[in-house]
């Protein structure tokens, strides 16, 4: 049976597949890749705490090298349904375009590659390589029970991958704009400095942390952590909070706490980052002031890949169907791409990601069959006949 990107999206989007329920989109993934020939998985994961989650293992074929199509199948709740042109979960054509929740974050993008990958399979069954899907149904949640578990399962199966595509929106304003080679870190710090509450009449009887903070605070944003790397823009320290809580216009408090955050490029690791605010807040602090430095742990880790033959593949497919050069950035927040790096390079294309999370998300119909022409065109790239 022949699947278009535009069917493909619609049955995804009439799954209310609100992080973290199935909804039964991955049931649809599933029948549908079965049906085209894919040996296919439904892992289910779990943690004290956390929901447990629905994921997705698919593979076609049985050789080398290996193509890996990811990303998710839940979304953000739609909020306020009534401020929605249409229902969320409708799959709704409006003119040009197909509106609900996933539209373009990210079952849009599930719909191209699932379309592409099944076209590609139809025509050319007995291709050298092998095809794999790797869905998880916990992106948008606390992604405890999904990619990294996924991974670490498939790894665990003897599967190997060479190369990895993940559809998450990525182009700002058209498709073809932008494709992602790296992420940036991210890394929050707590700093703490205790003081001695009093009288604000007898400040010889007290000791302010406040100024002290503020000295501190001063060190960490003073110099550039640095200008940027081939890739990559200047690692960026935000202070996020400054919180001392003290009700009376009178008091010296006892203590004053700050929260900052960093997002920072492949220069650093969040060792070396944490190693360098120790430095800064310690040569700041002297002998006098008596501060505490936490770091909270993160797998927020800077990542690229090098523009190579695979990037190359893509950003040709891309302006060959769009006449558009794509610009190739490590911008933006985390995905979880900063994961499956870790096991092969990864690349970010997917649609134009306008409307993400918002009220009336929605695609352009166009978009969706030129975004599957490109990723049936890097599979033909990928595995030249
Ligand atoms: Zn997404």
């Amino acid at each position: 049976m022949e699947h278009s990107p535009l069917s493909l999206a619609q049955s995804l989007l009439r799954c209310p597949s609100v992080t973290p329920a199935e909804g039964g989109a991955l049931a649809f993934s599933e029948s549908v890749l079965r049906e085209a020939g894919f040996e296919v998985h439904r892992p289910v994961f779990s943690e004290p705490g956390t929901p447990d989650v629905e994921n997705l293992y698919a593979r076609y074929g049985k050789g080398e090298p290996y193509l890996l199509f990811s990303g998710h199948t839940d979304v953000v709740p739609p909020g306020d349904t009534g401020r929605w042109r249409h229902d969320p979960f409708g799959g709704v054509i409006d003119g040009t375009e197909l509106y609900g929740r996933g539209a373009v974050d990210m079952k849009g993008g599930i719909a191209c590659m699932m379309a592409a990958a099944l076209e590609f399979v139809r025509e050319r069954p007995d291709f050298p390589g092998s095809i794999g899907f790797l869905i998880t149904g916990d992106e948008e949640g606390p992604a405890i029970n999904g990619t990294v578990k996924l991974l670490d399962w498939a790894k665990a199966r003897g599967e190997r991958f060479d190369a990895c595509i993940l559809g998450e929106p990525t182009n700002p304003e058209r498709l073809g704009d932008m494709i992602k080679i790296g992420r940036r870190g991210s890394l929050t710090g707590h700093v703490t400095v205790e003081g001695k509450q009093g009288h604000v009449a007898y400040p010889h009887l007290a000791d302010n942390p406040i100024p002290n903070l503020m000295r501190l605070l001063s060190a960490l944003i003073a110099k550039p952590l640095d200008h940027g790397t081939d890739h990559f823009d200047a690692s960026n320290l935000e202070v996020t909070t400054v919180d001392v809580g003290n009700p009376a216009a009178n008091v010296i408090p006892a203590a004053a706490r700050a929260t900052f955050n960093i997002r920072f490029n492949d220069r650093w690791t969040p060792e070396s980052l944490e190693e360098e605010i120790a430095r800064r807040l310690s040569e700041a602090a002297g002998n006098h002031v008596r501060y505490t430095l936490t770091m909270e742990p993160t797998n927020a880790v800077a990542f690229l890949t090098e523009p190579n033959d695979f990037v190359g593949f893509i950003a040709k497919a891309i302006e060959t169907e769009t006449g558009i050069r794509p610009k190739l950035s490590t911008t933006g927040g985390t995905s979880d791409a900063r994961f499956i790096v870790r096991d092969c390079p990864v690349v970010e294309f997917g649609l134009v990601g306008q409307t993400m999370h918002q009220v009336d998300e929605r695609v352009a119909v166009a978009d969706l069959d030129r975004l599957a022409s490109i990723y049936r065109k890097v599979l033909d790239a990928y595995f030249p006949a």
